[in-house]
C-alpha cells in the first residue's frame, strides 16, 4: 500500500527576502491567521482534515505563532484530524549541535506550555545534520520529516542540508548517520521522490506528480511493502485563489494512487502493528 502525509510548512514570503529590512520581514497577523484558515478549509474539503502544519520559528518569528489567536488555529487543526509540528528555521545553523538543541528543546516546552506536544519536526530549508536524531529523539519527537533524498544544499561554505544516499522511503534513522537505517527511536518519513524530481508542489507539475505517484505505486506493489511519502507545500501558497486550486489539483490526483494518513495514523502503523506492516529497509 501507498500511504501519503500532506505537510505545510508554516513560511510567509517576505521572511525569504533577505533585502527588506528585519522589520519588514515579520509575519502580519490577520495575513497568517487567514491563510492557515485556508489550510484548514482546503484540507478539511480534500482530506478529511488530514495534514500536518509545521510551525514556523526563527530568530526573527521566535513566539509569533504561539499567541493566543494561532493557538486557537492549532487546537481547530488538532481537533479536526490535523497536527502541529515544529519547523525550526535556524538558518545557516543546522550543523551547528548545542545550538539547535537549545533551540528545538525551547521550543518544545514554549509549545508545551501553550497547550501543544510536539511530535514531529522538519528543518527549514530542510536543514538536517546527525546530531539531530539524539536531539530530536531527546525531545520526544519521534517523526522528522526533513528528508529529501538526494538533497544537497550549502549556503556560500555552510553546509545546509546533505540528504545524498538517503533511503527513499520511510526508516528508522542511525544514530551515526541520518541518511542511513539504524535503531533510534526517529523515524524519517522522506519526501516521495522519484527520477530526481519530489512531492515538493512549488517545484513539480502535475504531470511530474503523477509520474511520482505511479512510480512509488508501483514500487508498493512489485516488492510487497508499504510505503509512506510525504508531500510538501507552504503556508504563502494559499495567498492565490489559483495556487490552491492547483493544491487541491495535485491532492485529488495523488488520492487515485494512495490513501492520506495523519500522525496518529502513521503512528499506529509504524509502532503498533509494527514490523509486520512497515518493513524498515
Ligand atoms: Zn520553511
Amino acid at each position: 500500500m501507498l500511504y501519503f502525509v500532506f505537510t505545510i510548512d508554516g513560511d510567509w514570503k517576505e521572511y525569504f527576502e533577505l533585502k527588506l529590512k528585519d522589520e519588514e520581514r515579520l509575519p502580519k497577523e490577520g495575513v497568517l491567521l487567514d491563510l492557515v484558515q485556508r489550510e484548514i478549509d482546503l484540507a478539511d474539503k480534500v482530506l478529511k482534515g488530514r495534514f500536518i502544519h509545521f510551525i514556523h520559528t526563527s530568530p526573527l518569528a521566535r513566539d509569533f505563532f504561539l499567541e493566543k489567536n494561532f493557538r486557537k488555529l492549532w487546537k481547530d487543526v488538532l481537533k479536526n484530524n490535523g497536527d502541529a509540528g515544529l519547523h525550526c528555521h535556524e538558518d545557516y545553523y543546522y550543523q551547528d549541535a548545542s545550538r539547535m538543541k537549545k533551540t528545538i528543546s525551547a521550543g518544545v516546552s514554549l509549545f508545551k506550555k501553550s497547550g501543544l506536544d510536539v511530535k514531529c519536526y522538519r528543518g527549514g530549508f530542510l536543514g538536517f545534520s546527525k546530531d539531530m536524531v539524539r536531539i530530536l529523539e531527546g525531545n520526544k519527537i519521534h517523526f522528522d520529516f526533513s528528508c529529501e533524498p538526494g538533497r544537497f544544499l550549502k549556503h556560500e561554505d555552510t553546509l545546509i542540508a546533505d540528504w545524498r544516499g538517503a533511503p527513499e522511503h520511510q526508516y528508522r534513522m542511525s544514530y551515526d548517520n541520518h541518511c542511513q537505517s539504524g535503531d533510534s527511536k526517529v523515524w524519517e518519513i522522506p519526501l516521495g521522490t522519484s527520477q530526481g524530481k519530489s512531492l515538493y508542489f512549488e517545484k513539480s507539475s502535475i504531470e511530474d506528480i503523477e509520474k511520482i505517484a505511479l512510480d512509488l505505486k508501483e514500487q508498493s506493489i512489485e516488492n510487497k511493502i508499504d510505503i509512506v511519502a510525504s508531500v510538501l507545500s507552504h503556508t504563502y501558497e494559499f495567498e492565490s485563489v489559483e495556487r490552491i486550486k492547483n493544491i487541491e489539483k495535485n491532492l485529488t490526483a495523488l488520492k487515485k494512487y494512495g490513501t492520506f494518513i495523519n500522525l496518529k495514523e502513521l503512528e499506529k502503523y509504524l509502532w503498533k502493528n509494527g514490523k509486520g506492516s512497515f518493513p524498515t529497509p
